[in-house]
């Protein structure tokens, strides 16, 4: 799997998921385009780079279509356009739905899935013209299945898989093919606050008894970004040990 001369947005890449996935993509030979909300993701494009690999950043919220749009030029400008979109930025805010504020759930809604929508939409543009395209979503075995507590997270993500499945039927004709992956639990920041009790319940259901890696993921999304997987579309993988079967 080599990706010599093509371009990658990763959205949300200034750690976890994320910047595993940059990595990955750009060991095997992708310009890279970092984004995140906050100045870090120019270290993480530095440290990037610092292993040999072509990598830009910009700072940006995917809620915003000005931003969405600036991204994109930035890969255009940088590295000549977009071949691949991987819509991973995201967040949690967990309650249970009786003290879930509107805020709660408008912000989750609108960073998880509005975003993953305006970035699609953007960069399939460009696709479309190039009559190529990898897409590919990061939801979450949330969306797939539910959880208690994450009403907001879950309904975002379920989202997610049924926006996957449309830009899949849509853009098909165009040569570009559009999937969505489900990790289950993953070290990351995001799991990192949960409560310890809670990560021990959930590690007795998985099957091949650890948490995923970053990397483990990355894994998964380079394979579906790639030639190689070009005659799979509209599909949703679990990536979470046997979490769920
Ligand atoms: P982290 O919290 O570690 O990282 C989230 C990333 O998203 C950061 O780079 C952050 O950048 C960026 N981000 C947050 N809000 C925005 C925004 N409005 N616009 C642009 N970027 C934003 O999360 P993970 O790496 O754990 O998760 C990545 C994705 O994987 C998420 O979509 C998550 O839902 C999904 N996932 C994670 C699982 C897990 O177990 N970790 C399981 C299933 C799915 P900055 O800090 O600069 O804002």
């Amino acid at each position: 799997m080599r990706f010599d001369g093509k371009t990658a947005i990763v959205t949300g890449s200034s750690r976890g998921l994320g910047k595993a996935i940059a990595e990955k993509l750009g060991i095997l030979g992708a310009n890279v385009v970092l984004t995140g909300t906050s100045e870090t993701v120019f270290n993480t494009a530095a440290e990037l780079e610092a292993k040999g690999i072509k990598a830009a950043a910009i700072v940006g919220d995917v809620r915003n279509a000005e931003d969405v749009k600036n991204m994109i030029l930035k890969a255009v400008d940088t590295f000549g356009g977009v071949d691949i979109l991987i819509n991973n930025a995201g967040i949690t805010k967990d309650k249970p739905m009786a003290m879930m504020s509107e805020d709660d759930w408008d912000t989750v809604l609108d960073i998880n899935l509005k975003g993953c929508f305006l970035c699609t939409k953007a960069a399939a543009k460009l696709m479309i013209k190039k009559r190529y395209g990898r897409i590919i979503n990061v939801s979450s075995v949330a969306g797939a299945y539910g959880n208690p507590g994450q009403a907001n997270y879950s309904a975002s993500k379920g989202g997610m898989i049924g926006l996957t499945k449309t830009t899949a039927k849509e853009l098909a004709p165009r040569g570009i093919t559009c999937n969505a992956v489900t990790p289950g639990l993953i070290e990351s920041d995001m799991t990192e606050i949960l409560p310890e009790d809670l990560k021990q319940k959930y590690l007795e259901k998985i099957a091949l008894g650890r948490f995923g890696t970053p990397e483990d993921v990355a894994n998964v999304v380079a394979f579906l970004a790639s030639d190689e997987a070009g005659y799979i579309t509209g599909q949703v993988i679990d990536i979470d040990g046997g979490l769920v079967m």
